[in-house]
């Protein structure tokens, strides 16, 4: 039975470092209805369903983070949109939007989007992160290893047309889609949605060598200054983006680049797995158990583990690519959340 009694606000969540935490991402299942190469294995391994928090669960430690001085929150996964009770959830916390909350975003991978954008717009959801690495359906048939592209496109037409607005996630593969950047990025200028190109990063065992698909993104860019005036933004999301402006649209393009240059300094942001574990960064293996603390001593108990994962917050990822090197962390970035 889980202490619910109200308990004193608690100070702001400050790092050993200095960074105040204002963004919580919550991965609200591990499972996902693709199986990209460079994000999974063919065969994965999942969670089983009584290991997940309830939603619940979830809705009381996004409070305390909220209490804590947290206005940003993005529900991941994994694929979010396959967790039954996800509609719920971002009501749920959509209500506090305006009262200590001031985004709730999402990360899909959009196949399921066209059923969902409607109540995730009604719930106050305003923008959407749409994972997208290629536009040619035999290519994301390939990296997703099953996947139909056409319901991923039906499923950004529906967002927009619910009122969302949309930013495509590109994870740049030699090989497999380094060629079509520009004219992913092209395309995304005609339809209105910004675009994150993101470095592959080296989390989690999969079925290839990762260093093999690996394009450092000052190769992409100086490709893309060729071919677009890009004009340097100087938005800050206390990630490690860098953004441009495509002169002359509204597409704003950021480059995720944690391999070639680190932004560690400003982070704001720590990460909720389905299971309850808080990682304090991406890249370590540090965590504290928020589903045991808050099972075995309730409110008072998971604020006590939240100041221990403050406490714990490294310095900085230290992820490396090389030939034959093993991933820097064990977790898949569908366990920690993208
Ligand atoms: N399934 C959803 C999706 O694909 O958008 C949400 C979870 S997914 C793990 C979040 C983001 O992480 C996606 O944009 C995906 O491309 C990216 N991603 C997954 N594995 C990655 C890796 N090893 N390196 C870099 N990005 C990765
Ligand atoms: Fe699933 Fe997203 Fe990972 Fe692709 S990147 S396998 S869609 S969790």
């Amino acid at each position: 039975m889980i202490a619910t009694a109200p308990v004193p606000s608690q100070p702001a969540l400050v790092d050993a470092h200095g960074r105040t935490i204002r963004y919580l991402r919550i991965s609200v299942t591990d499972r996902c209805d693709l199986r990209c190469r460079y994000c999974m294995a063919e065969t994965m391994t999942f969670l089983p369903r009584r290991a997940l928090l309830a939603l619940e669960e979830i809705a009381i430690i996004a409070e305390r983070f909220i209490a804590r001085g947290v206005t940003k929150i993005r529900l991941t996964g994994g694929e979010p949109l396959v967790r039954r009770d996800v509609g719920e959830l971002a009501r749920r916390l959509g209500a506090r939007i305006g009262r200590g909350l001031d985004e709730l975003t999402l990360t899909t991978n959009g196949t399921r989007l066209a059923g969902h954008a409607a109540a995730l717009h009604a719930a106050g959801v305003r923008r959407v992160n749409v994972s997208l690495d290629t536009l040619h359906p035999d290519r994301f048939r390939f990296i997703t290893r099953h996947g139909d592209l056409a319901q991923v496109l039906d499923g950004i037409v529906a967002a927009r047309a619910a009122g969302l607005a949309v930013k495509i996630n590109t994870v740049a593969l030699a090989g497999l889609n380094e060629d079509e950047i520009p004219s992913i990025l092209a395309w995304c200028t005609s339809e209105g949605h910004d675009l994150s190109l993101i470095e592959t990063m080296p989390l989690g065992a999969i079925d290839e060598d990762r260093v093999d698909r690996f394009v450092p993104l000052t190769r992409v860019f100086e490709r893309l200054a060729t071919d677009f005036d890009l004009i340097r933004d100087a938005h800050r999301t206390g990630g490690p983006a860098r953004y441009w402006r495509v002169a002359g649209t509204n597409t704003r393009l950021g480059l995720i680049s944690p391999l070639t240059a680190n932004f560690c300094d400003g982070c704001n942001r720590m990460r909720l797995t389905t299971e309850g574990k808080l990682y304090a960064c991406l890249g370590h293996d540090e965590q504290v158990d928020l589903k045991a603390a808050l099972r075995g001593g309730g409110v008072a108990a998971l604020d006590a583990a939240i100041d221990h994962a403050l406490a714990i917050k490294p310095a900085r990822h230290a992820f490396a690519i090389g030939p034959g090197a093993a991933p820097a962390v064990a977790r898949h970035m569908s366990v920690t959340g993208g």
